[in-house]
């Protein structure tokens, strides 16, 4: 394959592009924002099913509290309307007297188990919202942070791709003065070369595969015409003769 000199070193130019853009892709995939953003909204979920947990919890307790009010604030309507009887004391025997005080002092103690039980729920009640405060505030926590990488991952993002347009801009000027035929072979090269497909050939080493030529080929390669395209032995990348070579 033959190519004018100054259109062989202009695939370094061309690489040098390409090189640039692909460094920009990795980048821009492997951005720790990217990481980062994944654990935090990670977190965030996590907060926001602890709140949804802990808000039915509450709602479950707080029907328990109402229950346990309820059942406590009769057993007391009970007691006073049978003190009333007891402090009107008329139309009563003494059996009778005998059996309302018998049933008060049986209401006092059921008012006192039932009130025991009122706390302990109210206890609940209490530590459930100090929970539902926690998760609360590790929600909002966790919805900033998400906010936050976002921002920088997006600023991030955005000037990697001002770069990318910035660095490609020159990329088809380039690619116009390249014949078809080498191309398409700098192309199938850069495909299969880990995106590397033309290199420089400097002081005896292939700038591709960095590997140093053995002299049967680089003699060769310095005695082929200035337009043959040649290509490293080694690596099988074209390798731009630049005169900047200074390896006999
Ligand atoms: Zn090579």
């Amino acid at each position: 394959m033959k190519a004018a000199p100054e259109i062989q070193r202009r695939l370094l130019d061309l690489q040098a592009v390409d090189t640039r853009v692909q460094q920009i892709d990795h980048a821009r995939r492997t951005l720790p924002q990217h990481a980062a953003l994944e654990e935090a909204s990670t977190r965030l979920q996590e907060a926001s099913d602890e709140v949804v947990r802990v808000e039915t919890m509450l709602s479950d307790i707080g029907r328990e509290a109402t229950r346990a009010e309820g059942d406590v604030q009769q057993v007391r309507d009970r007691a006073v309307r049978d003190q009333q009887k007891l402090e009107a004391g008329t139309g009563m025997t003494s059996r009778d007297l005998t059996a309302l005080q018998g049933e008060l002092e049986s209401l006092a103690r059921r008012q006192s188990e039932l009130e025991d039980i009122e706390l302990e729920v109210m206890e609940r009640q209490e530590a459930a919202q100090e929970r539902l405060t926690e998760a609360g505030a590790a929600k909002e926590e966790a919805s900033a942070q998400v906010a936050r990488i976002t921002g920088e991952r997006d600023a991030a993002l955005a000037e990697l791709d001002a770069e990318r347009t910035k660095v490609l801009a020159p990329r088809e000027e380039l690619v116009a003065g390249v014949e078809e035929p080498l191309l398409a072979l700098y192309d199938r090269l850069r495909e299969n070369s880990g995106g590397l497909a033309a290199a420089e050939l400097l002081h005896g080493r292939c700038g591709g595969c960095r590997l140093e030529l053995n002299p049967v080929d680089l003699t060769a390669i310095e005695k082929a015409a200035p337009d043959e395209v040649v290509r490293c032995e080694e690596c099988g990348r074209i390798l731009v003769r630049t005169g900047a070579d200074t390896a006999a």
